[in-house]
């Protein structure tokens, strides 16, 4: 049942909708909770590892709002040639599936291994971290009791927060796709302003990622990493894939990807050109 479920989720980009999570609650006679749990060794059959060899498998739950019960499906993703700075960590993964998929909160996390603390930072800049819970296969926990005294937004004086932050409107100088648009729109970059995100086009359809500030700057998941997992959570292997275009849409003035993806695309053996596309606040 697990490999057909496997199969199922990649088809779905690594999104498991609550019709079906419903149904498998009801066959299984196991309450989301409980499911999650089960459905944790589905989630790290998704991870690319190749350094560490670490299976990290996370599932995202929303109970409040039209996508409620929707599971959102994450895992970790390595690079061979690139700093270790560059890794996508499983639960980062799993929350910008949901980001970018129009969750509005994640209410618990499930994850394979404790997390990091990289991760319970990243996790900490959503608007409801005092509420989060987190699901370890024998324990349950919550973030606070794992992160307490924390360092977050309002400590930098910034009032947004991840999955409650301001819709940027803005115009661009040439034309985008429009989830490539709604992408930038919705980027979250309280601290350095450039609301930027990534078009992928590649031979398996279009992978877009956007751009996740955090106030320890450090945990923050670039638009490429933001693409790049959601490559990897649609059940492809890096290698796999070939991309045929790139296109980075950053604001005026404020630019600070291009480097980074030139560094990450070309790591995986590609020369292309890179689409750059300046965004102006209107
Ligand atoms: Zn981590």
């Amino acid at each position: 049942m697990l490999i057909a479920l496997y199969e199922r989720i990649k088809a779905s980009r690594g999104i498991l909708g609550y019709a079906q999570v419903s149904i498998l609650c009801d066959e299984l006679e196991l309450d989301v909770e409980a499911l999650m749990i089960e459905l944790l060794p589905v989630a790290a059959k998704f991870a690319l590892p190749p350094i560490s060899k670490f299976y990290v498998g996370a599932i995202a739950l929303e109970r409040t709002s039209a996508n409620s019960g929707n599971l959102y499906f994450g895992a970790n993703l390595e690079f061979s040639d690139q700093a270790l700075g560059l890794v996508v960590h499983a639960e980062q993964s799993a929350i910008n599936n949901a980001w970018l998929n129009g969750a509005k909160q994640i209410d618990l996390i499930a994850i394979t291994d404790a997390p990091c603390g990289h991760c319970r930072q990243f996790m900490n800049e959503m608007h409801n971290a005092d509420a989060l819970s987190i699901n370890l296969p024998h324990k349950r926990t919550s973030l606070r009791r794992l992160l307490p005294e924390d360092f977050g937004p309002k400590d930098l004086d910034n009032h947004e927060s991840l999955f409650q932050s301001t819709k940027q409107a803005l115009s661009f100088s040439m034309t985008i796709s429009d989830a490539l648009c709604e992408t930038v729109c919705r980027s979250y970059a309280p601290y350095t302003g450039n609301y930027c995100a990534v078009e992928l086009e590649t031979n398996k359809g279009r992978f877009v990622g956007g751009y996740i500030e955090n106030a320890a700057y450090n945990p923050s998941l670039s638009p490429l990493q933001s693409a790049l997992s959601q490559i990897q959570m649609s059940g492809y292997k890096l290698e796999e894939i070939s991309i045929t275009n790139i296109t980075l849409v950053e604001q005026e003035g404020k630019k600070n990807q291009l480097g980074v993806v030139k560094a990450v695309i070309s790591s995986l053996g590609y020369e292309i050109a890179i689409k750059e596309v300046t965004a102006y606040g209107l």
